[in-house]
């Protein structure tokens, strides 16, 4: 695959959805590949990328930036509570805000900063013990409680749990999101994103599909 051929894929996802393709954002997500691949890929005109880890964003985007011009990178990583001053320095947008703890960290954050990244509140749509995220029936608390911080929540995001079809989850987030009033959908993968599409997506986050296997 490629950059374009995900491109026109997405385009396709959109028009069989009776969507816009200004509706979903492509982000590519980066994370682990090596340089000459994230170049390329700018070199083609893209400006939307996803990372997983701070330490290894701070390495990368400030110089791909100053090289490259106005790029959004956004943060889909599990988050720790002692990275997250960096992270709001560095990101546009943060898609796993998944604990009070992060909430109020970051809320503190944008206090001081008067700008916080937008944020999106991952929900552990499968209810599975070791994944992080809010679960579903305390998912309208938690976003309450964000709001009553006033920090800027864009949306919800979501990861299925593996080899199960992601299409209910899907779904599950989309109507969560639609009863709390929140625009943005953060779901699908390079293996499922014509499907996060279909059920209203209007981020997908695409890494191996862009870029090829990680090391
Ligand atoms: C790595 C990662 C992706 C991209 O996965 P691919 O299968 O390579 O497309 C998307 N979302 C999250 C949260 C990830 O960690």
């Amino acid at each position: 695959m490629s950059l374009r051929a995900i491109q026109s894929r997405l385009t396709a996802a959109c028009a069989a959805a009776g969507r816009a393709p200004e509706a979903v954002q492509l982000i590519a997500v980066s994370k682990v590949q090596p340089l000459a691949r994230v170049e390329d890929v700018l070199t083609q005109g893209h400006r939307l990328f996803g990372e997983n880890y701070v330490q290894e964003a701070q390495g990368k985007w400030p110089d791909l930036r100053a090289r490259f011009g106005a790029v959004q990178v956004h943060m889909i990583g599990p988050l720790q509570t002692n990275k997250a001053k960096a992270a709001v320095e560095l990101f546009d947008a943060i898609h796993t805000l998944d604990r009070a703890s992060l909430a109020e960290k970051l809320a503190k954050l944008a206090q001081a900063r008067g700008a916080s990244p937008d944020l999106f509140v991952q929900v552990n749509t499968g209810a599975e013990p070791q994944k992080a995220g809010i679960l579903p029936q305390d998912t309208d608390s938690f976003v309450a409680q964000c709001r009553a911080m006033d920090l800027p929540l864009r949306g919800l995001m979501c990861i299925p749990p593996e080899g199960e079809d992601a299409a209910p989850h899907f779904a599950l987030l989309a109507q969560m999101a639609a009863r709390n009033g929140l625009g943005g959908l953060s779901m699908g993968m390079s293996s499922d994103f014509e499907a996060a599409i279909a059920a209203g997506a209007t981020h997908v986050r695409v890494g191996s599909a862009i870029f090829g296997a990680r090391a």
